[in-house]
């Protein structure tokens, strides 16, 4: 008895680990024959591997997608390697991406098989309670409407289960490449989100702290609802680069001092109107506080994986009088939302492209990819992996 359960669970542990990635990207029809899909997941802590499960059923309002292009993200990394979400296994990884529709829900009156799509990070359930107070990235409770690689299978799948298709999906507009249009799924609206959160208008002095991708896509948004200097914090030349390409007047490496003081000793003691958080940890907000005028406020994106409460100096904070207004908040998803993104790069107003330093091609190069996120060379902004199909201009 005890062996032949160790040689079912041994021929289950062969069945669902060690599943080849060099054998797909199959195409759909390869794929729904067998009716499995191969993904790169969380096996638990500190742990990934590729791994096989039962293709996801397909509701009447939802959507099968498979990649065309993906992109690991740091929240990944803090999901697997600092267990910041607390333990998953087998949880297939990856929340960024561009895909191409497989199957469709017989309510589905929007999308058919064959469309190439953006696919959010935040796919909200419309119908929440929550969704209708104006709050659909909390649907079914807080941060719930961040589903992917949080408390579902991500999009480092052979197949991605969309729930309500058709509010959820934006169609990638032909003009936009699906490696660029991968970072509208979380960086672009992420980035935005905090421009927004800080309620930057015309002509305010700004602050972007953390350059990473999301601060970078802060720094676009600053200046695409007017900031008029923008002030961006970081180091590494690359992001340098790339945020005064997306219109930063003025960086400031914090190595060269506590940043606040620079900021303070820049706008003659007087400070900025806002400031984006996208980056350090819950001790940035005393900075963010220190450096910003009374009726100010800050937007904060960053992901607080770390410490009990979050530092707010009682004295810069005017002894609780201050009229310096904190925000966090997670980007909405949606349609409507995407489709907006989208179109500011189809008429020239944003490229995303100066984000992508890594390119990948390769379903089984997901791996990599996400490696490299993790080991964070000097040089990394974000890596992508474009993903081919023989049959990619036939599906339908
Ligand atoms: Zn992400």
């Amino acid at each position: 008895m005890v062996s032949k359960i160790f040689f079912l669970a041994l021929l289950a542990y062969v069945f669902t680990m060690n599943a080849d990635p060099t054998k797909y990207a199959r195409t759909a029809k390869e794929l729904f024959q067998k009716n499995k899909m191969t993904g790169l997941a969380m096996l638990g802590i500190g742990k990934i591997g590729w791994i096989e499960k039962p293709i996801p059923e397909c509701g009447p309002l939802d959507a099968l997608v498979r990649p065309l292009a993906v992109s690991p993200c740091t929240s990944d990394i803090h999901t697997v390697w600092s267990g910041a979400i607390g333990d998953r296994h087998d949880m297939i990884l990856g929340h960024e991406c561009v895909g191409q529709i497989i199957k469709v829900g017989s309510l589905v009156k929007n999308f058919k098989v064959g469309d190439k799509v953006v696919v959010p990070a935040i796919t909200p359930d419309w119908g929440a309670e929550e969704s209708q107070r104006g709050y659909p990235q909390h649907s079914g409770g807080m941060l719930g409407g961040w589903k992917f690689s949080n408390f579902k299978d991500g999009v480092f799948s052979e197949a991605i289960h969309i729930n309500e298709a058709d509010a959820n999906l934006a169609l990638l507009p032909k003009e936009i490449d699906p490696e660029v249009g991968a970072m509208l799924s979380d960086m672009v609206t992420t980035g935005f989100h905090g421009s927004e959160l800080a309620d930057i208008k015309i002509g305010d002095t700004v602050c972007v702290i953390g350059i990473g991708p999301v601060g970078l896509m802060s720094v676009a948004g600053a200046s695409l609802l007017g900031a008029s200097r923008i002030f961006a914090v970081g180091s590494r030349p690359n992001c340098v680069e790339a945020a005064k390409k997306y219109g930063a007047t003025d960086i400031i490496n914090y190595k060269e001092g506590p940043i606040e003081e620079q900021i303070l000793e820049k706008t003659g003691g007087k400070g900025v109107d806002r400031v984006v958080i996208a980056g350090g940890d819950v001790h940035t907000f005393k900075q963010a506080v220190k450096m910003l005028k009374p009726g100010g406020a800050i937007g904060n994106v960053n992901y607080l994986g770390e410490g009990e409460y979050i530092d707010i100096p009682r004295t810069e904070w005017g002894v609780g009088m201050g009229h310096k207004h904190i925000h966090g908040g997670l980007t909405p998803g949606g349609r409507i939302r995407m489709e907006k993104l989208a179109n500011l790069v189809v008429y020239g107003k944003l490229d995303p492209s100066h984000l992508l330093t890594h390119r990948f091609k390769g379903f089984e190069k997901v791996e990599d990819a996400l490696l490299l996120m993790k080991d964070k060379p000097k040089d990394l902004i974000k890596p992508v992996v474009r993903i081919h199909y023989d049959d990619e201009d036939s599906l339908n």
